[in-house]
């Protein structure tokens, strides 16, 4: 790609949403590393995690932290900064900023006050998995991270069970035995599934077929590691 590219030189007042990898470090784009090493700062949600990233990719730019629990204020924070001319750069610690991850609220703010926010899309972990699945993809429901009661589960997996698309969730290393038990229990043991597990990492595997084979297999390897669980609908058949 020509250098003299201008989207690879941040502009004055412009926060850039940049996508860093999920656990392949070459997964970093041409253009998420020309930002980040150019703009005036960068908001992640974890400087240490930030920074031991830019470390492995030579950048040193300001860090400062934006995550859950500062939001409100670290949003004000971007915006006073973009108002001031600054470019700002914001991370999460992996994937796509906004995608379960910290971000909306900033980008709420910017599009309300009509800053320009620039998306640097790459690595996602819920596209990574869709796009090999082999489960339909033309449209689907992300649900993000299910919460972590019984109860709430039960009804959640209860009223999509006849969902007519495929349904994408997140989940951890902590809960993953216990959503393929739901899913099998609560959709049935022919359901077809897709769970991907360390996406882009050394130990990656992705699994399709109906959860009660997917279980079996799951039952002897390990449960270490991030999850991303695609659910067929009801009768697809791979
Ligand atoms: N913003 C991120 C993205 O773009 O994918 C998601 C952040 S969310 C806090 C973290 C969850 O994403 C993990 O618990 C897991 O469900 C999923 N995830 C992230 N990286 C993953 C990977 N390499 N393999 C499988 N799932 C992953």
């Amino acid at each position: 790609m020509s250098s003299d590219n201008p989207s690879l030189t941040p502009e004055p007042g412009h926060l850039y949403v940049v996508a860093t990898p999920i656990g392949n470090l070459a997964d970093i784009t041409e253009r998420a590393l020309s930002l980040l090493s150019k703009v005036d700062s960068i908001a992640c949600e974890d400087t240490r995690t930030t920074g031991a990233m830019l470390t492995r990719l030579e950048i040193r730019r300001p860090l400062f932290a934006y995550h859950d629990h500062n939001e409100k204020r670290a949003a004000d924070s971007i915006v006073a900064k973009l108002q001031a001319g600054e470019s700002v750069a914001l991370v999460s610690d992996a994937g796509t900023p906004a995608i379960s991850d910290p971000g909306f609220r900033v980008a709420r703010e910017c599009q309300r006050l009509g800053l320009p926010v620039v998306p640097v899309p790459g690595a996602c972990a819920l596209t990574s998995l869709l796009s090999v699945s082999g489960l339909p993809t033309d449209a689907f429901f992300f649900a993000g991270f299910l919460p972590p009661k019984s109860a709430a589960r039960r009804r959640f997996f209860e009223e999509y069970r006849d969902f007519k698309h495929t349904i994408a969730l997140y989940e951890s290393t902590h809960r993953i035995e216990k959503m393929t038990a739901e899913l099998e229990d609560l959709l049935g043991p022919e359901r077809i599934v897709c769970i991907g597990r360390e996406l882009t990492k050394k130990f990656e595997t992705i699994r399709s077929g109906p959860i009660s084979q997917i279980r079996e297999q799951m039952s002897t390897a390990s449960k270490k590691g991030e999850f991303v669980v695609l659910i067929a609908p009801a009768n697809y058949e791979l």
